[in-house]
């Protein structure tokens, strides 16, 4: 008798509960409710099916109840991730940005290389963007612009520029020079101080591509990561020559230095080294060293032809020859002939140079994540470019089974918004399908999401990306691109003034 008042009580309560629960929620009415669908959070573990409420521009409640929206989207059967935050983009305009958006991305960053100029990059990108960008400090820029014989002629083109592109335009060509001459005294002295001052304008972090300056001395290579370890300022590397001597370099300074450390696209700088190279990033962090990495899911790697990349030796340093290079203008492999004329005029190729098995292997690494690389655009660019996060989950996920679909997740949202949230605290708000998150949220279908872009046929938008949310306005809807609508946000970091 006892007991059947007491269970009556209970269920009386949890009614009431549920009522109010219910009341409170139908007294709210959401800007947008994401409708029953598949909500997947890495940092929490929800992996549910979930209604959710946006307010503005962020997330305001995430429940199995039904949501009063004054715009409710049925997302059924699909799946609600954070939107995907790609670290390593190098082409930074709409045209690039509307390719990243149909592949889930949200956030898109220059880190490897950085933008030169940052301050007036940042302004030129105000209230025009798709999605969310940002960059790191570009080195070799801050470098140049401090040798004698350059500033003045750095000086007059960004004071003559009338857009950021004629900034660099202006100078483009006197850059690649530099690269092959050593720093006197005061020019390190003025780099070092060239590179805090575009870290005051916004700049995530330095940008250090040691490959494209092999020549750097290690002595030079070291103060940077030293300057990097004094402020906390993450260094992103390409590192000198793909072998794992190079990536020991890193590691070696960055321990050495205190420098917080991303190496990036550890497979085309390993090939077949990879295995060893992501067991030492992993020890270096087990042994509480700030130091991660990325890749991305192809087997050919892509850059300038006239770079240092393909100095003397590259067949032996990469494992390749002429046939395996793709001229990017035509889609034509290279013979010795035509590699001498257009190494000459300068231009993209792509680099088949890796197998399968090693891509493989650093997409199943635990902590590894996912970034693509994207070129500027080309018809015939790399796929990575446009396909980077769809073939990860159509190829990778579905139908090889190689890693879940939550993993797979943590690796393009929460891993890379906590790479950066020391730097730039208001990643803190991203990478998380969370109360009070920002509201940048990808909607895909897990069972048709695949990338489309080929080697062949160049870039196209992947497909199975139906809904993407940035900062709670919607960007992508039904698998179209909203027209008209520029929510992205510059991205910086914690230095700017
Ligand atoms: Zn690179």
């Amino acid at each position: 008798m006892i007991s059947k008042s007491l269970s009556l009580f209970c269920s009386f309560l949890l009614c009431l509960q549920l009522i109010q629960a219910t009341f409170a929620q139908s007294n709210i009415q959401y800007d947008i409710v994401l409708k029953g669908g598949r909500v997947i959070d890495p940092e929490t573990k929800l992996d549910a099916v979930r209604n959710v409420g946006i307010i503005q521009n962020r997330i305001a409640e995430i429940s199995s109840e039904p949501l009063r929206g004054k715009e409710v989207i049925d997302v059924s059967g699909l799946v609600v991730a954070p939107g995907f935050i790609d670290l390593h983009v190098h082409g930074r305009t709409n045209v690039e940005q509307e390719y990243q958006l149909h592949d889930g991305v949200t956030t898109a960053l220059d880190l490897e290389w950085g933008v030169e100029n940052l301050g007036m990059w940042y302004e030129s990108r105000k209230s025009k963007a798709l999605i969310h960008y940002g960059a790191s400090v570009n080195w070799p820029y801050e470098r140049f612009r401090s040798m004698d014989k350059y500033k003045q002629a750095v000086e007059d083109a960004s004071s003559q520029a009338s857009s950021w592109e004629s900034s660099i335009d202006k100078v483009g060509d006197l850059m690649p020079q530099s690269y092959l001459e050593q720093l006197s005294p005061e020019e390190e002295v003025l780099t070092h101080q060239n590179i805090k001052l575009s870290l005051e304008e916004g700049g995530l972090g330095i940008g250090v591509p040691i490959g494209y300056l092999p020549n750097t001395k290690a002595e030079e290579m070291y103060r940077v990561f030293e300057l990097a370890g004094e402020m906390k300022a993450l260094v992103y590397t390409h590192v000198r020559i793909p072998n794992v001597y190079s990536v020991q370099e890193v590691i070696a300074d960055a321990i050495l230095t205190g420098a917080p450390l991303h190496i990036v696209h550890i497979n085309s700088v390993s090939l077949d080294q990879i295995g060893l190279s992501v067991k030492m990033v992993q020890t270096a962090q087990d042994k509480g060293f700030d130091i991660s990495t990325e890749l991305y899911p192809y087997t050919a790697a892509s850059t300038g032809l006239a770079s240092a990349i393909f100095n003397d030796g590259w067949q032996d340093r990469l494992g390749i020859s002429y046939g395996d290079l793709q001229w990017v203008a035509t889609g034509e492999r290279l013979t010795k002939e035509t590699f001498e004329v257009y190494q000459k005029t300068g231009g993209t190729v792509i680099i088949h140079l890796m197998k399968p098995e090693w891509i493989k292997t650093g997409i199943a690494a635990p902590g590894v994540m996912i970034a693509s690389d994207g070129s500027s655009y080309s018809k015939l660019a790399h796929p990575r470019t446009a396909g980077t996060y769809s073939k990860v989950l159509g190829q990778y996920v579905r139908e090889e089974k190689l890693i879940d679909l939550p993993t797979a997740i943590a690796k393009m949202t929460l891993l890379p918004a906590k790479r950066m949230e020391d730097l730039s605290p208001m990643m803190r708000f991203k990478g998380r399908i969370q109360v009070g998150a920002d509201a940048d949220i990808t909607i895909f279908n897990p069972d048709t999401v695949i990338d489309k872009a080929t080697f062949e046929e160049g870039l196209a938008f992947s497909e199975g990306i139906e809904y993407v949310l940035v900062t709670g306005t919607f960007v992508l809807r039904k698998g179209e691109t909203v027209l008209n609508v520029f929510p992205g946000n510059p991205i910086y970091g914690k230095f700017k003034k």
